[in-house]
């Protein structure tokens, strides 16, 4: 097991230390999900309901970066119906009319709730109901929430996906099948595959699917896999349903990667010189590519502000496999039943925060000034203004990171912003 720069397991269960913060945060809101899973799932819409502010984000976070036939819009709510002069159901169900007779190819429609005090009073659940019979079921319409107010950034993901649960077809207890949960670039999802055929596991589905239209089944005989830390709500839905969750790492890094086939390779029974034999090539490709990137970020400090949720698993990564410093670790949000086996791996000198007050978390950056810094869209350009260097957290989740195959593309998105400056230095 690789571990470059480990310091071995993590502090004693009870001894790591989670400050709480409470103020100003510098986040995205869940809307921006949209941006990979509107990627992922290839006949849904996302329709957001929602003010111009709304509208900016998802063009600008969406618009500049997926070159694609768009399939993501905002229904805005113009003043007037702000003002309650108009009836808003009435203008949602004209925008969709007219999006589903435009669009023909939408299998499922997601209604993205916000955060305006007039979307907050809208019923979107029941508007969902009232559009699907409305079409004659020929779309299926969903909604969940995006909202600035409830969600943060990839927590967007999980409401949409908790809002598919109810959908998925029931599997009965003999139908035993391993289920794959969390937004996966289409590549990735193929590598695992092919591994999970290799040991002999299976059927495997993947969820959310490639179609919103072929929702894999669940029930007691299915066991489930999270590929993503931010998915607690998904988990407990499909656990309400029967399914059983398979608690590991998660699949970042070679070491992240193995801890979580082998939950599922002990899960069906499978002895671990087996599972060992069948990853050792892809184990091999993954040092191989860490190698290039190891001297240079051994001994670098880093801190990584709240933002993706990616943030224990990740520092986790840079720590024992490429021997960086973590100074830092903050998360928006802390959900212990998807993040045991992560936190008993952060080291007891490692400041874990959760929730943010960004002047006082800015203050100790200045005050700490790490190596690289890990933090949203916003924060980067004055922190780099101010001679720090950073990484867009964004990266993480629109990248693909996951897996053996991409750990060095993993490391390399850290070593970047260093080699940048080395040149600017030299
Ligand atoms: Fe802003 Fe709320 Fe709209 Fe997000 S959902 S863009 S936080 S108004």
């Amino acid at each position: 097991m690789s571990a470059a720069g480990s310091s071995g397991r993590g502090a004693p269960p009870g001894e790591l230390q989670i400050c709480h913060e409470h103020g100003q945060r510098e986040v995205f809101c869940g809307l921006a999900a949209i941006v990979w899973l509107h990627r992922k799932i290839q006949d849904a819409f996302f329709l957001v309901v929602g003010s111009r502010t709304c509208a900016h984000l998802i063009q600008s976070a969406a618009g500049v970066m997926i070159f694609a036939e768009p399939r993501f819009a905002t229904a805005v709510l113009e003043d007037r119906d702000l003002a309650g002069m108009a009836d808003c159901n009435d203008e949602l169900d004209r925008v969709v009319g007219q999006l589903l007779a435009r669009r023909p190819d939408i299998g499922t429609l997601f209604l993205v709730g916000s955060c305006p005090s007039e979307v907050i009073k809208l019923d979107l659940e029941k508007a969902a109901e009232r559009l699907a019979e409305a079409h004659d079921g020929r779309v299926r319409v969903l909604s969940y929430s995006g909202s600035g107010l409830e969600t943060t950034f990839t927590q967007g993901e999980d409401t949409c996906l908790v809002a598919m649960v109810p959908q998925m077809p029931a599997a009965s207890a003999e139908e035993i099948s391993l289920l794959v949960v969390g937004a996966l670039a289409d590549t990735v999802e193929d590598q695992f595959r092919r591994l999970f055929d290799e040991l002999g596991i299976g059927p495997v589905h993947f969820f959310p699917p490639r179609r919103g239209s072929a929702l894999p089944p669940v029930g007691a005989g299915t066991r489930f896999l999270l590929a993503q830390p931010f998915l607690g709500a998904t988990a407990r839905a499909l656990a309400a349903r029967g399914a059983t969750h398979l608690p590991a790492l998660y699949p970042f890094g070679v070491e992240g990667t193995r801890a979580w086939l082998l939950a599922a390779a002990r899960a069906w029974g499978i002895a671990d010189e087996r599972l060992e034999a069948v990853i050792a090539a892809p184990v091999a490709r993954a040092e191989r590519g860490l190698d290039h990137y190891r001297e240079l970020l051994a001994g670098k400090r880093i801190s990584l502000l709240p933002e993706s949720q990616l943030e224990l698993p990740v520092a986790r990564f840079l720590h024992r496999e490429c021997g960086m410093q973590p100074v830092e670790i903050g998360v928006p949000y802390l959900d212990r039943s998807v993040m045991a086996d992560e936190l008993a791996l952060v080291p007891a000198d490692v400041r874990v925060t959760e929730g943010q007050d960004l002047e006082r978390q800015l203050d100790r950056l200045r005050e700490e000034r790490p190596d690289l810094t890990v933090c949203g869209l916003g924060l980067a350009n004055p922190l780099e203004a101010e001679g720090l260097r950073t990484k867009w957290s964004i990266e993480l989740v629109v990248a693909p990171i996951h897996g053996f195959d991409q750990a060095g593309d993993l490391a390399e998105l850290f070593a970047r912003p260093l080699i940048r400056q080395a040149r600017l230095v030299a």
